[in-house]
């Protein structure tokens, strides 16, 4: 394979942009080599500059779920663009766009639209500290919730010691209200809720982890948490940025039973388009500016584009009744697929899935939080992805992301995954 136009780029890049990418995890380092440049995508096919085609097990880190250049998403945007880019003013796209999430998402009854997920995360544990009028909150070794300082905090071993910042510019000052707790442990959550108990607004969490590769919730941990939350007053905020429309029509919260007070989205509900949400019970969303005193803005947010894209998808969703059997019919045969193929080659690695989201961890070890996910030989997994990438598998480049597929992800394209992955394994073995 060659990449010769994606290393001179790579080049340039490296000179005016740091690292050479506009996110990190794109530039490769965790498992060396020249990420490709992308220039085309359609259905469930990458294309790059040098002319390398691909099976996407990316989609964009999640919006994909109809695959790339969905007919329907490309066609509102484009009628879109020849109205206005912005307005910066009400438009009716964006109440539609809101009225689709709050019927199709079990505990939303008010949302307010934003950019980004992490602008999402981000007001809503504002929200939660103003309803509350308490200042820590909590959040789980290993999740992600984008790049507020206050969310990038270490893993701290001790079972109730502050977070440290673990990026320089998060000053101790923004690390020291948020505590960390283990996934899938509710003792220990239990341990800090009790020592902090008046002093916690939130419990932020991937109901299923998604951002240390794809680990879900043990039975019982979600409704756990929900009573925990209920019994101290404590704000409970799923963040389904990741698993939104993606592990069920209605996220995590539909596939487990459990309702948060927030819901924080993105990713699918902006269909390729920056877009994030945040949203939740009515009397906790009422103390968002103009109505309520919480300040949240943005020159674009509800922006047309954004807008027509997203209600275009979620349109299809709730339109496509048999939408998510189909994603599971190929998450099934996939898994199938893979353990088959682990079998055949006599190899006891860790698999999971949910719905449309999986990993496969290098590890025999169950991956059931940070502690297990890191347990990973993480340099047998950059040989078994570079061989994948050879052979035309576009995987993400971290064993700690997990990878997704979609609508337009069919029989051709499990037979052409599952074979290459037999020869990918062999070789990283
Ligand atoms: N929350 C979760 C669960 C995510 O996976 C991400 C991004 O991957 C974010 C928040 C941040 O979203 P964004 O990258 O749109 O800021």
């Amino acid at each position: 394979m060659r990449l010769t136009r994606s290393q001179a780029l790579f080049e340039t890049a490296c000179k005016v942009i740091p690292g050479g990418v506009n996110s990190p995890v794109r530039a490769f380092r965790s498992v060396g080599g020249t990420p490709p440049f992308l220039v085309r995508g359609e259905g469930a096919y990458l294309e790059d500059v040098d002319g390398n085609r691909y099976i996407d097990y990316v989609g964009s880190w999640g919006p994909m779920l109809f695959g790339h250049a969905d007919p329907d998403v490309v066609q509102a945007v484009q009628e879109a663009a020849t109205r206005s880019l912005s307005f910066g003013a009400p438009t009716e796209i964006e109440v539609r766009l809101a009225e689709l999430i709050c019927a199709l998402v079990p505990s939303i009854e008010m949302v307010r639209l934003v950019n980004s997920g992490t602008e999402a995360t981000m007001s809503a544990v504002r929200l939660a500290r103003a309803y509350t009028g308490r200042s820590k909150i909590i959040k789980f070794e290993g999740h992600y919730h984008g790049h507020a300082d206050f969310f990038l905090i270490a893993a701290g071993s001790g079972a109730l010691t502050l977070g440290q910042p673990n990026s320089p510019g998060v000053t101790p000052a923004a690390a020291q209200d948020t505590l960390l707790a283990r996934f899938n442990d509710l003792a220990h959550v239990t341990q800090l809720v009790e020592a902090y108990a008046d002093e916690i607004a939130a419990i932020i969490l991937e109901p299923v982890a998604g951002n240390m590769g794809c680990v879900p919730p043990e039975p019982g941990f979600l409704e756990g948490v929900r009573a925990l939350c209920d019994r101290y007053g404590i704000v409970l905020i799923f963040d389904e940025v990741m698993t939104g429309f993606r592990v069920a029509r209605g996220g995590a919260q539909e596939r487990y039973g459990v309702r948060p007070d927030l819901t924080t989205l993105g990713k699918i509900i902006g269909g390729g388009l920056p877009v994030g949400a945040y949203g939740g019970r009515r009397e906790i969303m009422e103390w968002v500016a103009p109505q309520g005193p919480v300040y949240q803005a943005g020159t674009l947010s509800g922006n047309p584009l954004a807008m027509h894209a997203g209600y275009a998808v979620l349109r299809k969703i709730a339109d496509t009744p048999d939408l998510y059997d189909r994603l599971e019919a190929f998450g099934a045969a996939l898994e199938e697929g893979v353990r088959a193929n682990l079998k055949a080659l006599g190899l006891e690695l860790y698999f999971t899935r949910v719905g449309a989201m999986a990993t496969l961890f290098f590890t025999g070890e169950r991956v059931v939080d940070y502690e297990t996910a890191r347990r990973c030989d993480t340099q047998r997994f950059a040989r078994y992805f570079h061989a994948m990438l050879e052979e035309g598998i576009y995987l993400p480049p971290s064993q700690f992301e997990a990878f997704f597929f979609s609508t337009a992800h069919g029989e051709r394209e499990l037979e052409r995954t599952l074979s290459a992955q037999r020869r990918a394994l062999m070789r990283a073995f």
